[in-house]
């Protein structure tokens, strides 16, 4: 009886979890690495899902997830958001020094903690650029280390996302233009939507500093 329960207790963790992932998009890959349900299973997921969301639009991408590491390093706008999804990973606690993430072997609770720094990020993000599935790339990619790595600014000590090989030492998004002598890239204003970023993300890019954007 007991082994029962667990096993339901841990089916509906997975489930959970894969109805939270679809809410955010993911592709089916990417919700059988981080849930271990099978294809067949995320698909009757994605009926029930729409079934009981009848009034949200769910997209059902297709096709290969993100691959390229260079997708973070430009233009500056997104090298900063990848900088706050990382600070915010490395809160969490998914990302961490010596800890590695198995992209064959991970648990439930690596997935609820990715959702939770992501969920975070958008609700810190004014017009996030970063969709879930390059976040769940990203996240591996920084356990991996073999391209992308964490770093800080050389002149305010803001957490950095960096190519690994990079010849030169990194500086923020706001720092960078400011040693070239040139007006900041992002305009200033209210760039959050929660009034201050909260103490444990210091090393991310200065908020007002990350404004609103154009589309396109
Ligand atoms: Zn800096």
């Amino acid at each position: 009886m007991r082994v029962t329960d667990d096993r339901y207790c841990r089916d509906r963790l997975r489930f959970d979890l894969a109805l939270r992932l679809i809410g955010h998009e993911a592709r089916t890959h990417t919700i059988r690495t981080w849930t271990g349900l099978t294809e067949d299973r995320v698909r009757k997921l994605y009926r029930t899902y729409i079934a009981e969301h009848p009034q949200e639009r769910i997209a059902r991408r297709r096709g290969k997830s993100p691959q390229r590491c260079s997708y973070f390093l430009r233009p500056p706008r997104m090298q900063q958001e990848a900088a706050v999804l990382a600070g915010l990973f490395c809160m969490v606690g998914i990302v961490s020094h010596g800890a590695r993430l198995d992209p064959h072997a991970l648990s439930v609770a690596q997935g609820e903690l990715l959702c939770l720094a992501y969920e975070t990020y958008l609700g810190l993000v004014a017009e996030p650029r970063i969709s879930f599935e390059h976040a769940a790339f990203l996240v591996l990619a920084l356990a991996h280390g073999d391209e992308l790595t964490l770093s800080h600014c050389n002149a305010c000590g803001a957490l950095t996302v960096d190519d690994r090989y990079a010849l030169r030492a990194s500086a923020c998004g706001v720092c960078a233009p400011a040693a070239r002598g040139l007006p900041d890239e992002a305009p200033a204003g209210p760039a959050m939507r929660a009034p201050a970023v909260p103490a444990a993300a210091r090393g991310t890019p200065a908020p007002a500093r990350l404004g609103p954007v154009g589309r396109g």
